[in-house]
């Protein structure tokens, strides 16, 4: 299916000369929606995948319905002071100054093969930061899902030696 069609793009949002994309009108469409989910559930399949994490917000978004599909967990990556137990943690870099996600200590058991979902692969650092606290745990990361890749920013860079999948890939 040609996603591209669903996605909204918005100029100079958050802030100027960033140019969004708005995976919204994307979900609104369930056939659409379903489509892309469709695609990352047989990709998680085909690894034998135990254990979907993905970081917030729409990495849930992209995760759950996959996990859903499989009958296999989701465990959530969230900012600092949102889990409500034991957590470890990871500083990551952002455009300005840093950021820490962390995950439940006791989300993923050592040797578990995980994939990792999230909207859109932009420079990477989120998911790089994601993969710190799954191996950390003893997690496997055997799969990388991204509806959108901005292969311009060369996010795949970071990721050398994991496997990803994007759905649509803007230059
Ligand atoms: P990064 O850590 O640089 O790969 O950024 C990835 C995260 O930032 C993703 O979770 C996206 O939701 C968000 N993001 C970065 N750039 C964009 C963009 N141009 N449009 C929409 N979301 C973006």
């Amino acid at each position: 299916m040609d996603y591209k069609q669903f996605i909204t793009l918005v100029e100079d949002w958050p802030k100027e000369g960033v140019q969004f994309k708005d995976i919204t009108t994307l979900m609104d469409n369930g056939v659409a929606y379903k489509s892309a989910v469709d695609e990352i559930v047989q990709y998680a399949k085909d690894r034998q995948v135990d254990i979907i994490v993905g970081p917030e917000a729409r990495g849930f978004i992209v995760g759950c319905p996959v996990a859903y599909a499989l009958e296999i967990g989701f465990a959530p990556v969230r900012k600092e002071g949102k889990l409500p137990r034991e957590v470890i943690k990871v500083d990551y870099g952002l455009e300005y100054g840093k950021d820490v996600l962390t995950i439940h200590k006791d989300a993923i058991k050592p040797g578990q093969r995980v994939l990792i979902t999230d909207d859109l692969l932009a420079t990477g650092g989120t998911i790089e930061a994601t993969i710190k606290l799954v191996e950390e745990l003893g997690g496997v990361v055997v799969g990388c899902a991204f509806l959108i890749e901005l292969s311009y920013l060369n996010g795949r860079d970071k990721l050398e030696g994991y496997d990803v999948l994007t759905l649509m890939e803007y230059n």
